[in-house]
């Protein structure tokens, strides 16, 4: 039994806990994030609603836009922190830190632009009745056991 099961789970800490974002509650991805092998392995569908994570083929290539947005976020911010607040003028600093940040932070991106795009760009809003309801994922235009063969 899921240790969320009964209650409403809120959107950042499924956002967080890389959750489903019809149910909330089903891990979108395979493995944790600390397994690099892995990184990228998701679930085909939601293990609770069934909500298909892969809405079309190439999906995610979408995804690298939003990576990129959290890149230039962090390089923005680390310059602003290291310039103006730490008062640190020596470009070779600016370049070792913010670098080693970057690959530090890539598995993180990776992974949060494809929970934020699907949110974004795959038309799929919370429904709370969806983890009570699985039969709804039939009705999901996306799910693989729909298409005819
Ligand atoms: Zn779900």
């Amino acid at each position: 039994m899921c240790a969320t099961q009964g209650k409403k789970p809120g959107a950042a800490v499924a956002f967080i806990a890389e959750r489903c974002p019809r149910c909330r509650k089903g891990p979108m991805f395979q493995y944790p994030k600390y397994r690099l092998d892995k990184l990228l392995e998701m679930h085909e569908h939601c293990n609770v609603c069934g909500l298909r994570f892969e809405r079309e083929t190439g999906f995610y290539y979408g995804a690298m836009y939003v990576s990129y947005a959290f890149t230039v976020a962090l390089v923005v911010v680390e310059f602003i922190f290291l310039n103006a607040i730490l008062g640190i003028k020596d470009a070779n600093v600016w370049y070792a830190f913010i670098l080693s940040s970057m690959l530090l932070m890539l598995p993180l991106f990776f992974r949060y632009s494809r929970v934020l795009y699907i949110r974004m760009a795959g038309r799929v809003s919370y429904d709370p009745r969806a983890e009570f309801h699985p039969e709804k994922a039939v009705a999901d235009p996306y799910r693989k056991s729909q298409i005819p063969t």
